[in-house]
């Protein structure tokens, strides 16, 4: 029997009210890689991170997940986020409105275990160490995605689940924020990287997951996805 790996998604189905939108996934994402989760618009990927941070919606039904040998299905999403150690980074941000960057920061550092230091955030991301005593609403697109992301770092998270992270943002940011994702992957974080950038995604992820209508119809190496013109057009449009 091999070892199970890092995290195991294994048969899950979820739920909006009576839409059956994840129908029964499996997959798994290996210590220290960026796993890129793909498909149209509508084919389950925010569910999927949704159902794997243990949020109240989608409701997952079935199936378990696994991370680090934690039954994570087991888990209300606060438990998912601490003991757990998912690091959610929604689509919209989530920047507390009145607090400074640097006491966004602090606030996801209250509760030990701490993960990054405010040093070695700064260090990753010096655009907010030059403005953190400033608002951080008041911080442009870019900005507030490499904050969002940081506030995740900063706690001890062993998973880092990213939507969207490109969405909106000028192609030189999304170049800032990609080598960011490959510095933090170098230090050994492993993610999931949801993005309608696909080709963006897959220059940067080791494999990929291509959901279509909440199934898995593809997993593999990044590679196989951006050398297969079938598959892309297909379920990715590129
Ligand atoms: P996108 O890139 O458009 O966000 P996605 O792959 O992330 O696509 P999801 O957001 O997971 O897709 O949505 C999957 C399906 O679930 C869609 O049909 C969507 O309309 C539906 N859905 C999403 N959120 C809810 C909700 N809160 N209540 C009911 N249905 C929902």
């Amino acid at each position: 029997e091999t070892a199970p790996a890092f995290l195991s998604v294994w048969d899950m189905h979820a739920y909006y009210g009576e839409s059956y939108i994840v129908q029964g996934i499996d997959f798994n994402v290996h210590e220290g890689e960026i796993l890129a989760l793909l498909g149209r618009n509508g084919a389950g990927k925010t569910t999927t991170l949704r159902a794997l941070a243990r949020l109240d919606d989608p409701q997952v039904t079935h199936g378990e997940i696994w991370l680090d040998h934690q039954p994570l299905h087991q888990m209300k999403a606060h438990e998912a986020a601490t003991k757990g150690g998912l690091g959610l980074v929604p689509e919209d941000r989530r920047i507390i409105s009145g607090l400074t960057v640097e006491e966004n920061l602090k606030l996801a550092q209250i509760a030990p275990p701490v993960g990054w230091s405010l040093e070695r955030l700064y260090e990753l991301f010096p655009r907010l160490g030059e403005r953190r005593k400033q608002d951080g609403v008041t911080l442009s697109g870019g900005e507030q995605q490499m904050l969002a992301i940081a506030r995740a770092l900063a706690r001890d998270i062993k998973v880092l689940l990213l939507d969207e992270p490109y969405e909106g943002l000028a192609p030189v940011i999304v170049d800032e924020i990609e080598k960011t994702l490959h510095t933090v992957k170098a230090q050994g974080m492993t993610t999931i990287l949801v993005e309608q950038n696909a080709v963006r995604a897959l220059q940067l992820a080791d494999r990929a997951v291509i959901l279509d209508t909440g199934a898995i119809v593809f997993d593999g190496s990044a590679a196989e996805v951006l050398g297969d013109e079938q598959l892309r057009a297909e379920y990715l449009a590129i």
